[in-house]
């Protein structure tokens, strides 16, 4: 690791790297922030390539750091004096490091991407409405109109089409690279013509996504 970052292990299922950016010394821009006031956290959803992360700024960090936790969040902390967007340039450097963890939490077999919480749910849920309507734009070829779209804290599946025309979406999916989350989608859309599957479905999703067998083989090392 470069001059100024250190690992710390402490925690049993996180591992933690540091960054001491100057840039996000908080006491120099708000020496206040380290008063004693109750701690404020916000959070938000963001993706850097492929990788979907939660940008936290919360008034106890003083300095940045990238968590990767074994349940595949990552989370970069910031100083309340720093802004999200900071969260991009804090994480893209360390891109490799957050994937080796994230592969070495999944070959001890943690492929859940969460614990199931109500919590956790309100906090994912637009951006999971907002990552779902990008990617029905993007796929809006595949004719077939949904009566209704809603997202759900769904408990086994990523996706659901109702013969009514109604498509159901786990708001996990925001937790996923996007290719596969974008699987879950045009497989969903395709239903909307074809509520089965039959080679006429598959190849529906083929016209969309020629590697679809290999998004669908890679989506089965994550459960919802
Ligand atoms: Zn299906």
């Amino acid at each position: 690791m470069p001059g100024g970052l250190h690992f710390s292990g402490w925690k049993p299922c996180a591992v933690t790297l540091n960054s001491e950016l100057s840039t996000f010394n908080p006491t120099r821009y708000h020496p206040q922030v380290f008063s004693r006031r109750p701690t404020r956290i916000e959070e938000r959803h963001l993706r850097a390539a492929d990788l979907a992360f939660t940008s936290r700024r919360t008034t106890r960090a003083r300095r940045a750091s990238v968590s990767v936790h074994c349940d595949g969040r990552v989370v970069v902390t910031l100083p309340w004096a720093a802004a999200h967007d900071d969260a991009l340039r804090v994480i893209v450097p360390y891109l490799a490091w957050v994937r080796r963890r994230l592969s070495a939490f999944r070959r001890r077999g943690q492929t859940v991407l969460m614990p199931r919480s109500r919590d956790q749910y309100l906090m994912h849920r637009e951006a999971a409405r907002s990552l779902i309507g990008q990617l029905m734009g993007r796929h809006s070829g595949i004719a077939g109109r949904a009566r209704r779209i809603a997202i759900k804290d769904l408990r086994r599946n990523w996706g659901s089409c109702s013969r009514a025309g109604n498509l159901n979406f786990n708001y996990k999916l925001v937790l996923l690279p996007e290719s596969l989350a974008e699987y879950v989608v045009v497989h969903e859309l395709c239903h909307l013509r074809e509520l089965n599957h039959s080679p006429r479905f598959w190849a529906l999703v083929a016209a969309e996504l020629p590697d679809w067998r290999h998004r669908r083989k890679e989506l089965g090392k994550y459960s919802p």
